[in-house]
């Protein structure tokens, strides 16, 4: 595991929105995912997409990495 224990950023470095998204790669729990429901995940599926980054703004789709 990499970034599990980094603070999620406030805000978007790029547009300064407070709508960032932690970014999970691979496999991702399913029946998590289905618990959410309808409801907005607070994360964002990256599957397997490089370069992985940490984050992502929903705004803009900005994504970086760090704790920023
Ligand atoms: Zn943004």
């Amino acid at each position: 595991m990499t970034n599990a224990t980094a603070d999620m950023p406030r805000q978007c470095p790029n547009c300064g929105a407070a709508r960032v998204k932690r970014l999970v790669y691979g496999l991702v729990d399913y029946e998590l995912f289905l618990e959410l429901g309808n409801s907005e995940p607070d994360f964002v599926l990256g599957w397997w997409q490089e370069p992985r980054h940490d984050w992502r703004c929903d705004a803009c789709g900005h994504e970086w990495s760090g704790s920023r």
